[in-house]
């Protein structure tokens, strides 16, 4: 069992690698995928997130509104705490839970969109980051995710920079070219993880 971690800017085609490294044998555990089942309608997560902060924080299906607990927490750093007290756990246990099922002699890549800002690095034996010049990531997100340029610069800017993922990235995927291009790099890139 290997664990590898996972990590890019918005824009840099994080989950398009995650996409190839699953195809090439790679058991992927997806972190926002984790978090958002944590606090599924039905719940621990969900019935305490409630209790924390009001049923405003649910819609009126009974699942997590998370715009207003965005709100909420956005400018609350107390809050955000007390959230992250209960989501964090219930986030590490199901990872745990998922690489326990792992076949023993798995590479677990674990797509973490905040590895870096969270200094989460040193969880794994190795960290792949991608890396896209601005440009191509403000192109991604205008183009592909229809944001404004305004709304796609404040993503990027809230997030670590390129220097400081340069510094914990064991290895670098770059993805300014085409489709086929990140293939052949993401290729090379886990034929060094399954060296390593
Ligand atoms: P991230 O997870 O890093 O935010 P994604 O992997 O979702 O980014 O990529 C953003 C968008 O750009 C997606 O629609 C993806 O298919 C597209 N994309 C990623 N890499 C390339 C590439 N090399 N060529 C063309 N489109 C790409």
């Amino acid at each position: 069992m290997r664990m590898v971690g996972l990590t890019g800017g918005i824009g840099s085609g994080k989950s398009a690698v995650a996409q190839r490294l699953e195809a090439l044998g790679a058991v992927i555990v997806d972190a926002d995928k984790i978090a958002r089942e944590v606090v599924e309608p039905g719940t621990e997560g969900l019935a305490r997130v409630a209790e924390a902060f009001g049923p405003g924080v649910l819609d009126p299906s009974g699942a997590l509104d998370r715009p207003a607990l965005a709100r909420i927490v956005f400018a609350d750093d107390e809050a955000r705490r007390r959230l992250e007290e209960i989501t964090h756990p219930l986030v590490r246990g199901r990872t745990a839970e998922l690489v326990a099922a792992a076949p023993p002699d798995s590479i677990v890549v674990n797509d973490v969109p905040l590895l870096v800002e969270k200094g989460m690095s040193h969880l794994y034996s190795l960290v792949l980051i991608v890396f896209a010049a601005l440009p191509t990531r403000l192109d991604r997100l205008m183009r592909i995710r229809g944001m404004s340029r305004d709304e796609a610069m404040a993503r990027i800017g809230a997030q670590a920079t390129d220097e400081e993922r340069r510094a914990v990235a064991d290895i670098a995927i770059e993805n300014d070219g085409t489709p086929e291009e990140l293939d052949r790099e993401v290729a090379a890139a886990w034929e060094r993880v399954c060296a390593a």
